[in-house]
């Protein structure tokens, strides 16, 4: 099956929203192909496929195993994943298995088209290195690298999560320091934040993470 031309698969299996992203990007000149369930949604991938939108939670499986799945034959799609608000550490699992962003919802539409044209544009060379071999460990507060161990404290697991979970967008000061604001009420002056930059750079690698020059720092990832 080769319909020729480019389009966009979105699966997702809540009917309503399915066909209100396909009213949103057709109206943006994208073609889309639709699928309710990874049955679906394998019969409609094809060559011409140039993104694919991704639910999660789907009536016959689960959009991170399907992620998974297209990523062994498949290594440069871009996959947007869409995610529930309360599924933040499945986030991070999906950069694990190959996904290339993710959206909560409910979202906005301009949020989401703006998401969708920055991956269209970030045509991946072959080969790109990728961090999949970071794995984060909410519960004991460590995240391991190819395997190694490294211990971190509240704050530096709070920024490192953030940065991932951020994977190539630039964050700005503010924004790291409101997400490290909320865990325990202690406030984080940007003195500090400098601080834990350099110790995460120092445990996990000083190429992981980049400054941007005014604005803050953005997650590289391990080469
Ligand atoms: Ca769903």
């Amino acid at each position: 099956m080769n319909s020729g031309e480019k389009h966009i698969l979105i699966v997702e299996d809540d009917g309503f929203l399915r066909d209100g992203l396909a009213m949103l990007l057709e109206r943006e000149q994208f073609t889309v192909r639709l699928a309710g369930s990874l049955r679906e949604a394998e019969a409609a991938l094809n060559d011409d496929t140039c993104l694919i939108i991704l639910d999660v939670g789907l009536p016959d499986g689960n959009g991170f195993d399907y992620c998974r799945h297209i990523r062994k034959t498949n290594k440069n799609i871009p996959i947007l994943f869409l995610t529930a608000r309360d599924e933040e550490y499945d986030v991070v699992r999906g950069f694990e298995l190959g996904g290339n962003d993710y959206i909560t919802k409910p979202f906005r539409s301009l949020e989401l088209i703006a998401r969708v044209r920055a991956l269209l544009r970030r045509v991946t060379p072959d080969e790109t290195p990728t961090d999949v071999s970071i794995v984060l460990h909410p519960s004991r507060l460590q995240a391991s690298v190819d395997g190694r161990i490294i211990s971190l404290t509240p704050t530096e697991f709070s920024l490192l999560h953030k940065l991932i979970s951020n994977k190539d967008q630039s964050l700005s000061r503010e924004q790291l320091l409101a997400a490290l604001w909320d865990g325990d009420g202690h406030y984080i002056d940007d003195n500090t934040l400098s601080v834990n930059i350099f110790r995460l750079r120092d445990k996990i690698g000083h190429e992981a993470i980049e400054t941007i020059r005014g604005v803050g720092y953005r997650w590289r990832g391990l080469k």
